[in-house]
């Protein structure tokens, strides 16, 4: 009896082609061609220091699942969308083009900031400064 074993690669066909990144085509050439803004929020990260300390390189196919240093997978995404978007990928039906899979991520995290905007709008509020005495010892120093 033999075993017959099938390699099945889950990698669309769109993050592995075209040139990998290279010395080439590094990550200067990315956040060009991704005009300074974040793929997901569409934010402007060059608009201040704080946004371009916010830039980072998200596989679009994550690595864990096989993505790959291909241009087509790597793109420039805010910190805080690259947090939420993880190593989730969309529902397989949304990986046909490069173009709906990006929608189907900004569906993914515009889900995950909502459940994370649940379960931390407790945090939102006043300042600690405008809930804590100033004389109060445990805090004093502290904030
Ligand atoms: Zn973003």
């Amino acid at each position: 009896m033999s075993i017959k074993k099938t390699l099945y690669s889950p990698v669309p066909d769109w993050a592995k082609s075209g040139p990998k990144k290279s010395s080439q085509y590094g990550w200067e050439w990315i956040v060009l061609r991704d005009i300074k803004r974040c793929v997901y929020c569409l934010k402007d990260l060059s608009v201040n220091i704080d946004g371009i300390l916010s830039i980072t390189q998200d596989h679009l196919f994550p690595t864990s699942l096989g993505g790959e240093e291909y241009l087509a997978n790597i793109v420039t995404a805010c910190i805080i969308c690259n947090r939420l978007k993880g190593h989730s990928t969309p529902d397989p039906k949304n990986w046909k083009s490069r173009k709906t899979y990006i929608q189907a991520c900004r569906e993914l995290i515009d889900i995950e900031r909502e459940a994370r905007i649940k379960r931390f709008k407790k945090y939102i509020g006043p300042r600690p400064s405008e809930v804590f005495d100033s004389k109060d010892s445990f805090h004093q120093g502290y904030l």
